[in-house]
């Protein structure tokens, strides 16, 4: 009898609101999730991804704090309680550091210091679910290849301008890592001289020249601690202008049809962009092989989306 169906036996509005809310409920508690992570040189984002999209995106800044395993296991699962621990089926990991996927370690992140490190295992034994591990900007790339402003490209770079300079050369939709499998490292390649004040610092990796001591994340910290107004002008602008010989140097080895840049330094974009695009220019010899230069709009959620879907693949492996 349809009197004694759940919507025809005298239930109020507010009655039938609470069931419908009390199943939904019931329903997105049934929902397991991937746990998408993105461990960068100064924070951890999370976010849980259903398969489709993010959710509960979040953000930790630790600065230059010295983290490991056991600290950002204690964050993860401070999240997951806030977020009423929900059902997790397993979690990816992207790091600013090569990886050994099948051993699950972090081989070496200057940004960190860790060399070695089994930081899938203690992350694994703290949140008691399947962890894997993938070199961040290879998670990112992916997903700017097939979703963002490397979609319909045959051939092109992907750089990562944030604490740490990182890319990833992207050929029909493959990243393309060399021989060693460490063609993500731009960062820390010698390309300034020392005649550049910035680059005759030494850097993370203890070695002075790198890119990364004259356009990495840190530099821009202390300019903007330092500097006010004009000054603060003129360190953008010869920001910019580096930032154009590293991309000119890209371009002269690799000769790709564009390059896409992401990463937190790109919030700044309109303070470099000019005199990077002059500089890019300026310095690279076959104006004909300039390649288009374009800023990601997925921003952070390269990353996460990147590190869902490697969770949710691997799974399936
Ligand atoms: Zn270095």
């Amino acid at each position: 009898m349809r009197k004694n169906t759940t919507w025809d036996c005298g239930r109020s509005t507010a009655d039938g609101f609470a069931l419908f809310e009390r199943t939904l409920w019931q329903a997105m508690r049934k929902t397991a999730y991937w746990l998408a992570i993105d461990i960068g040189g100064s924070s951890v984002k999370v976010a849980l991804w259903d398969g489709h999209r993010l959710s509960r995106v979040d953000r930790t800044e630790f600065g230059s704090a010295i983290v490991d395993g056991d600290w950002i296991a204690r964050l993860l699962g401070l999240k997951l309680q806030a977020w009423g621990d929900p059902p997790i089926r397993s979690a990816a990991v992207g790091v600013p550091s090569l990886v050994d996927a099948k051993h699950r370690v972090v081989v070496e992140s200057a940004n960190l210091g860790w060399r070695n490190y089994p930081l899938a295992s203690v992350l694994r034994k703290a949140l008691r679910i399947p962890v894997y591990l993938e070199t961040d900007v290879l998670l990112a790339a992916r997903v700017e290849s097939a979703l963002g402003a490397g979609r319909n490209s045959t051939d092109f770079v992907y750089i990562n301008l944030g604490t740490g300079v990182s890319h990833v050369r992207m050929l029909r939709g493959e990243p393309q890592l060399g021989a060693h499998g460490l063609g993500t490292n731009l960062g820390h390649a010698p390309l300034f001289s020392g005649r550049n004040r910035r680059a005759r610092k030494l850097c993370r990796c203890d070695r002075p020249y790198c890119v990364e001591t004259v356009i990495g994340g840190r530099v821009i910290a202390t300019a903007l601690r330092r500097w006010r107004g004009g000054e603060r002008h003129r360190f953008w602008r010869e920001y910019g202008e580096n930032l154009g010989i590293v991309l000119s140097c890209v371009t002269s080895l690799l000769d790709p049809e564009r390059i896409v840049l992401n990463g937190g330094v790109c919030a700044s974009r309109t303070l470099f962009e000019s005199s990077m695009r002059a500089a890019l220019q300026r310095h690279t010899a076959h104006q004909g092989a300039l390649p288009k230069i374009l800023f990601s709009r997925l921003g952070d959620a390269a990353g996460l989306v990147g590190a869902g879907l490697a969770a949710q693949q691997r799974a399936h492996e």
